[in-house]
Order: structure tokens, then C-alpha cells, then sequence
């Protein structure tokens, strides 16, 4: 049987005792957590649920959300996770176009949408506790069976480049991608993993995410990301491994006197879904004496997590994301999906076992999306002759200035040096004489100042003259999707527009 809730019936039975969530003051034991799915899954069958219908879920962390997961895959259901983030039109887009059936929805978050009887809230204040919604005179329902190539779960994309499309995820998908998570990073039953990602999204859910449970360990969920909980969290409770979105990875970076926690416990910390400045990767070491930082791409259409990097090389080979998992494999092809040579740019694309087969109710895109049963990401990168991938750009955030490819992280990594600056976008903007001219968006440090002098001069030393950006616009901040993501393509739109000086600075 391949349902989720197998798993956990499996640890309840080997380890009743262990625990397999913390979340605050709470201890979740496996035990715990078999019968709190079974109880869920009667309730869901009460409410008409059944194999193939999609059950949705817009919430913030907390142990119902993995129950509702568990609970739907227990009646061969699929489970539909929506970014809590999203306006009320955009949830409604994804209802509609997925045929959601049912939604489970935070207390907190019932605004969004008009409340019908194909809507649970979850009411926050009673611990978390989707225990509550049910009756214990049901009787608890046996899992329905599913098989490996059968829908585990539909999951939207975080909309970074264009409207999110619905991944389509099997069974199948799922495991190989624990399988393969567990092999590259070694996961036990002993591991604690610090989940501050929100667990709607591929990252905290799948990377390694569930995995953990999967080997029997125990996720430490918090509700919401605070960088100095976070590391107040390694602490209490000796985690030994967590992932971070780049954009966390800042904030714990910046946490004054880091050493007031011990965080020695921790192994490794993941970080992916955009690119991480290097000068990051660098000083991470500083505040995780014992840990290292494994830079990790990956995408929602291949259950993420496609590359790690291997360790000892974090340095090494600093501006990869490592190399391909034992069942991913990776080509860099041209744009009519030839193979290209090693260190050389093209669209990176991925094939193997854990790769999705397409976008829901959608067989265009799907088509568009792959060269035979080749994935085609959208991503230009290159491999170089040990295999270690390099992520050069998104397709749609190259510039093209003056007849040159400029990749913005390239230039993004050389302004991130600068230590006024907090964060930073390059973006190509339409330019009568080169096409499209380099600008970068930048947000200071507070109290600190940086003139487009001292940034010019500072990129010449480090870049080739068409790379150096040619205006510099200081933001008190950058727009980011709901899911954290620099989106690119809204500086573009904004700083494009006639109304915009463009002679400032
Ligand atoms: P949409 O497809 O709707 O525009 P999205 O691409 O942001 O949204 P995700 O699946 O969340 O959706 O993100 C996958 C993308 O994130 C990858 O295609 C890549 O562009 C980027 N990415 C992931 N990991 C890394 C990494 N380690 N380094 C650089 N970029 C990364």
C-alpha cells in the first residue's frame, strides 16, 4: 500500500513512543499521529470524500496540516496545499481549476473566502487541532489502496514567472524522491529537522521534509519563520538538520550575537528556490561552526531537491548547487533540445523517476514543457566536467545588453560583497542604444549609503565592463511572491514605466 498513512502506521507500530512532530510546547508521537490521521480520515469520509477527489488546504504550519495530508492520501484522496499568502481571487482560481472538493482553512485566514459547507476551519486556538472537527463514535476507515503511478497530490507553483500552474504529483514521484533525499543526506530515524518554511510549498514539504517522517525522525514545525526562534529551536531541541529559503538564511545571518545559542547539534542546513548569494554561503560557517550549508535546486514540478551539494566541496565548487541525486538525471540542451557539451549554457533539463507528468487540465503547457520525456525547467545553466551544476539564470531573467547574455545572479553575487547592501535585484530594462541596460536594485543596511560611483567602481573590479550596471535605484525594499521569491519581473514592469525618472540616480 502506498498511502502516506502507511508509513506512519509503521513507526506507531515499531517506535509508539518517538516522537514525530514538536511544535511549541506540544509532543506529537508517532502513536499520537496514526490515530489523529485515522480519526481525520473518518471525518473526511463522513463529509463524502473519496478516492480521486481533491482536498484542499489553506493553511499556516501547525500538526493538522500534515494530518489533513496524511488523512487524505489514508482514503485515496488528493491533497491540494494552497500558499495561505494568496488573495481571495487567486484561491478561488485554483479551487475552481483544480475541483477542490473540500477546504480546510485556518481560523485566522477565513476572510479570504466565503464559508459553505465544503469549507472545515480549523480553529488555531484549540492547540493546532484538527481532533476537535471529529467524533470518536466513528468508526476509523481502513486506507484505500492506491498504486505508485496514482495522483498523490496537486501543487501549484509559486507564480514567480508567470500565473502558477498545477503540478500533478504521484505516489511514485513522492517516494523516489524521499528515497533519493535519504540516500544524499543520510537521514535516520534520529534526525530532527527544523521546518520553518511554510509547508505549502515544495521546499519545506519535500526537501527532505516529509522524508523525515518517512525514515521514522521527527519534524520541529514552527507556525511561522522568526530567525532568532529558529535558532532558539536548534538549541532546545538539538536539532540536527533544517532547510531555509535563501531569504531566511539573511535574517539568521543577521541575528545579532549568534553565539548566544548553541546550535552545535546541527549538521547541515539546506537552502534553494532561489539563488543564494555567495557571500551568504560564506558566512554561514560563522554562525554554524559545525554545520554546513548545502545549496540545493530543484523545482515543484520534480518534487525539488534535484541537486545537493556534495560535502567538503561547499567551498570548493561555490557558486554550484551540486550534483545530480542517484535517480535524477540532468542534460543541458539547446534550444531544440540537443545535448550540449560540458561548460556550456543551455536549458537545463531534467528526467527520472521523480519528475511529474504534467500540469493538471492543462495538455499544451505540459507539451511545451518537455523534448520527449525530458523536462524542460526554464532554467540556463551548465554542468561542469565533474557534474556539478551551475544555475546561471531563468530563462526570462537573462539580459541581453549590447548584443552580450548577461546572467543577473552573476552580477547580483558581486554587488552582495558590498557590505552596505541587504539585498539586490539586476533586472534588463528597455534602452533605445543597448537593447536592454543593466540596473540593479538595491536595499541598503540600515543607516548605511551607497552611491552609483562607489557601486561602479566596485563591479569594475570584479566584472566585464557590459556586465557593470549602468544605473543604480535604492528600494526600501524588493518585491517578492508569496512564497518569498525576488520577483523580477514586477521591477521590470515598475521601473519601465514612462512616469519613472530614469535619469536618477
Ligand atoms: P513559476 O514556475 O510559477 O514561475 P517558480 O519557478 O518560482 O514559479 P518553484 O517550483 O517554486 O516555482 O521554483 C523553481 C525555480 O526556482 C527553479 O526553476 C529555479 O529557477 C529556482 N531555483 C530553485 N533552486 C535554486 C537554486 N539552488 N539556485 C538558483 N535557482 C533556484
Amino acid at each position: 500500500m502506498v498511502n502516506l498513512s502507511a508509513f506512519i502506521a509503521f513507526h506507531a507500530r515499531q517506535r509508539p513512543e518517538h516522537t514525530a512532530i514538536i511544535y511549541g510546547e506540544e509532543r506529537v508521537s508517532y502513536k499520537a499521529f496514526d490515530q489523529r490521521i485515522r480519526r481525520l480520515a473518518a471525518l473526511l469520509k463522513q463529509r463524502g470524500i473519496g478516492k480521486d477527489d481533491i482536498v484542499a488546504v489553506f493553511m499556516k504550519n501547525s500538526p493538522a496540516f500534515l494530518e489533513v495530508a496524511f488523512a487524505t492520501s489514508h482514503l485515496g484522496a488528493v491533497f491540494l496545499p494552497v500558499n495561505f499568502r494568496l488573495a481571495a481571487n487567486e484561491l478561488a482560481h485554483i479551487l475552481n481549476d483544480a475541483g477542490a472538493k473540500l477546504l480546510f482553512i485556518d481560523e485566522e485566514l477565513t476572510s479570504v473566502c466565503e464559508i459553505d459547507q465544503h469549507v472545515v476551519v480549523v480553529d488555531a486556538m484549540a492547540q493546532h487541532d484538527s481532533r476537535r472537527l471529529s467524533s470518536p463514535d466513528w468508526p476509523l476507515p481502513d486506507a484505500v489502496p492506491r498504486r505508485s503511478d496514482q495522483l498523490f497530490r496537486l501543487m501549484y507553483t509559486s507564480g514567480t514567472t508567470a500565473r502558477p500552474k498545477g503540478v500533478m504529483h504521484s505516489y511514485e514521484n513522492f517516494y523516489w524522491k524521499c528515497m533519493d533525499h535519504v540516500i544524499a543526506l543520510n537521514l535516520t530515524a534520529e534526525d530532527k529537522l527544523l521546518t520553518v518554511g511554510p509547508l505549502y510549498h515544495v521546499g519545506a514539504f519535500d526537501l527532505p521534509g516529509v522524508a523525515v517522517l518517512w525514515r521514522g525522525g521527527t519534524i520541529c514545525l514552527h507556525r511561522e519563520f522568526n530567525a532568532e526562534d529558529a535558532l532558539a529551536s536548534i538549541e532546545r531541541h538539538q536539532l540536527s538538520c533544517a532547510w531555509t529559503a535563501p531569504v531566511m538564511l539573511n535574517q539568521i545571518l543577521s541575528v545579532e550575537s549568534p553565539e548566544r545559542f548553541d546550535l552545535s547539534s546541527l549538521r547541515w542546513c539546506i537552502g534553494g528556490g532561489e539563488k543564494t548569494p555567495e557571500s551568504r554561503i560564506r558566512d554561514f560557517t560563522r554562525v554554524f561552526t559545525s554545520a554546513r550549508y548545502i545549496d540545493g535546486y530543484g523545482l515543484t514540478e520534480s518534487c525539488s531537491g534535484d541537486t545537493l551539494m556534495a560535502p567538503g566541496m561547499e567551498i570548493e565548487k561555490i557558486g554550484s548547487t551540486g550534483r545530480a541525486l542517484a535517480h535524477v538525471e540532468i542534460c543541458i540542451c539547446d534550444e531544440q533540445g540537443k545535448p550540449l557539451p560540458s561548460n556550456t549554457d543551455g536549458e537545463i533539463c531534467l528526467r527520472g523517476p521523480k519528475v511529474t507528468r504534467g500540469y493538471w487540465n492543462d495538455p499544451e503547457k505540459t507539451a511545451e514543457s518537455f523534448f520527449d520525456d525530458w523536462f524542460r525547467t526554464g532554467d540556463i545553466g551548465h554542468l561542469d566536467g565533474d557534474g556539478f551544476l551551475f544555475v546561471t539564470d531563468r530563462r526570462k531573467d537573462m539580459i541581453l545588453t549590447g548584443a552580450e547574455n548577461v546572467a543577473s545572479s552573476e552580477v547580483e553575487n558581486v554587488i552582495y560583497l558590498l557590505p552596505q547592501v541587504a539585498e539586490a535585484a539586476v533586472v534588463g530594462l528597455p534602452d533605445e542604444q543597448w537593447g536592454e541596460r543593466l540596473v540593479a536594485v538595491v536595499v541598503l543596511r540600515e543607516g548605511k549609503t551607497l552611491s552609483y560611483t562607489q557601486l561602479e567602481h566596485h563591479c569594475r573590479g570584479h566584472l566585464a565592463n557590459f556586465k557593470v550596471p549602468k544605473q543604480l535605484l535604492i528600494s526600501e525594499g524588493l518585491p517578492r511572491n508569496p512564497s518569498g521569491k525576488i520577483l523580477k519581473r514586477e521591477l521590470r514592469e515598475m521601473y519601465a514605466q514612462p512616469s519613472f525618472d530614469s535619469s536618477h540616480p
